[in-house]
């Protein structure tokens, strides 16, 4: 079984279309959505949720009544998520990384480490494959483990119906979310567009898959809107042994199939799905091998 992340370095690079219709062409595959934050793989999959559960991330500390305001948390806690105004202790959730030691240390027990619902995460089924999709509550953390947790679930029901070959859907970004997307896959597609901010964010997250060593493909979206700076890119995948391997034209069809909830490759003759078709074909012997 392969698996493939589809990566961006920042968003709005077209990486989900991309994606979306990779999948709809695929076959014995499963998918999933690891832009956990802000998830839209299932606008145009439609997916049935089968399974639902709640997804319980990293401990904070919770202070109590019982609290005399010694102020040894607050002296002690090295990632300052204390903090001891007018004479109450406040915990800053966010920047708690749920490392025990003001329970340890309080003198009078009035901390303990809490675990709460920070999303959800589901199994459904679409009409091409299994999605494995999430959706993390507003201001929670942990966005790295909750991808964690969908890859593992879509690992397993791979293997357990015998399919070849997983889709991921990665973050936008350099962050937590993006390297727990690319860990362990076998191939990277970063979709990149030929702008001054895309040439900047690709070669970021051409670093991060550098990283992992993973075999990493490109392809430029919107190629035509600015020939010079695709060249730039591709130059420079050339001169770091990166394979492009395909471009996309631009194409105001995209959008609108899109506000249509229609995938571009439902109109096989227009530029972009020409080209994603294209692409396709080229990744899905690696794909399949
Ligand atoms: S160590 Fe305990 S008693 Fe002291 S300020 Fe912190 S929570 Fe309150
Ligand atoms: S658990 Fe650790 S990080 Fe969180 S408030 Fe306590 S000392 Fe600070």
């Amino acid at each position: 079984m392969k698996q493939i992340t589809i990566i961006s370095g920042k968003g709005g690079t077209g990486k989900t279309t991309v994606a979306s219709n990779f999948i709809k062409m695929a076959h014995d595959h499963i998918a999933v959505d690891a832009d956990v934050d802000a998830a839209n793989l299932h606008i145009l999959l439609s997916p049935q949720i089968e399974n639902r559960e709640d997804f319980i991330g990293g401990a904070v500390a919770v202070v109590d009544e019982n609290c005399i305001s010694c102020g040894k948390c607050e002296e002690l806690c090295r990632f300052d998520a204390i903090s001891n105004s007018t004479e109450n202790i406040k915990i800053d959730t966010l920047k708690c990384e749920g490392c025990g030691v003001c329970e340890y240390i309080c003198p009078v027990n009035a901390i303990t480490l809490q675990k709460g619902k920070q999303g959800e995460y589901y199994t459904s089924s679409t009409k091409y494959c299994k999605l494995v999709h999430a959706r993390l509550d507003p201001a929670a953390e942990n966005s790295g483990l909750l991808v964690t947790r969908v890859r593992n679930i879509a690992e397993d029901i791979a293997y357990r119906e015998n399919k070849k070959l997983i889709i991921i859907d990665g973050a936008p970004g350099i962050g937590c979310p993006v390297i727990a997307s690319l860990n362990g896959v076998d191939y990277a597609l970063i979709i990149t567009e030929p702008t001054l901010s895309g040439i900047s964010d690709f070669k970021k997250i051409y670093e991060v898959a550098g990283f992992f060593n993973i075999r990493t493909f490109v392809c430029v979206n919107k190629f035509d809107i600015n020939i010079e700076n695709t060249e730039l890119i591709e130059n420079f995948c050339n001169s770091k042994n990166i394979e492009v391997i395909g471009r996309i034209a631009y194409d105001e069809n995209v959008p609108k199939a899109l506000a249509r909830k229609e995938f571009i490759t439902d109109y096989p003759d227009s530029p972009a799905a020409k080209d994603i078709i294209q692409l396709y074909k080229k990744i899905e012997t690696q794909l399949y091998n």
